[in-house]
């Protein structure tokens, strides 16, 4: 199954995403963090990415399409994916169609999730993350046992840069100017579900599971001829 995490930054896509890759054993393909390594690694296209990511711009369109079509070809990525962070804007969505129709594919949903203002600045100011395993904490949602240190590996939580109040408003700023308009084109497609993302993280996975179940039997609809 191909799937397309849509919404704002910090509704929780990449929460979600990881939680929905283990339980259908799907590649979860994060932009942000294909982005972010790559400027960790110092390589061109990283020290390119790197001056928009941290002014909470969008990279431009050519060095993500890239990066995602790189990741799509790799093996795992056979039976599907979550793509997470990617499309956002038309012509990247434009291009993954073609993308997958060159492989004889398609997508098969994309999750929107939606989620107010408000929510997204409170859930981006208080993120930290693991700088070892990369596990995520909230400073009042989900908070580590020892100030600054995770839970699991011991290792030193940080902000990201991109996390400090006058980016979050710039990206919640690009997101309505250029990654809106998708909602209609996947409106348009007939493969747009909407997520409700102000509940709890457990209630929402279920949304998504019970969501997937109904695609799933819609597709296996059409290969028995029943529809
Ligand atoms: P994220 O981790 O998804 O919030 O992405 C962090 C940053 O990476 C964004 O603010 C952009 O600068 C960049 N980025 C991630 N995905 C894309 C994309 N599909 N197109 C352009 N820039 C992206």
């Amino acid at each position: 199954m191909r799937i397309v995490f849509l919404g704002p930054p910090g509704a929780g896509k990449g929460t979600q995403a990881e939680t929905i890759s283990k339980e259908k054993k799907l590649p979860h393909i994060s932009s942000g963090n294909l982005l972010r390594d790559a400027v960790e690694s110092g390589t061109t296209t990283g020290i390119h990415a790197r001056q928009y990511i941290d002014k909470g711009q969008l990279v431009p369109d050519q060095i993500v399409v890239d990066i995602i079509r790189d990741r799509i070809l790799k093996n795992d990525c056979k039976n599907g994916f979550i793509l997470d962070g990617f499309p956002r804007t038309l012509s990247q969505a434009k291009v993954l169609d073609e993308m997958l129709k060159k492989l004889g594919n398609k997508l098969d949903v994309v999750f929107y999730f939606v989620v107010s203002k408000e929510s997204i600045v409170l859930r981006l100011s208080g993120r930290r993350i693991c700088n070892t395993c990369g596990t995520n904490y909230h400073i009042k949602f989900v908070p580590p046992a020892v100030d600054g240190i995770c839970d699991k590996c011991g290792g030193k939580l940080y902000q990201r840069a991109d996390d400090k109040l006058e980016t979050v408003q710039e990206r919640i700023r690009v997101y309505h100017e250029q990654t809106e308009d998708l909602i209609a084109y996947y409106k348009k497609n007939g493969i747009l579900k909407e997520i409700e993302s102000e509940t709890n993280i457990e209630t929402i996975t279920k949304n998504i599971l019970d969501a997937i179940k109904g695609v799933s039997q819609n597709a296996s609809c059409i290969n028995l001829g029943v529809v």
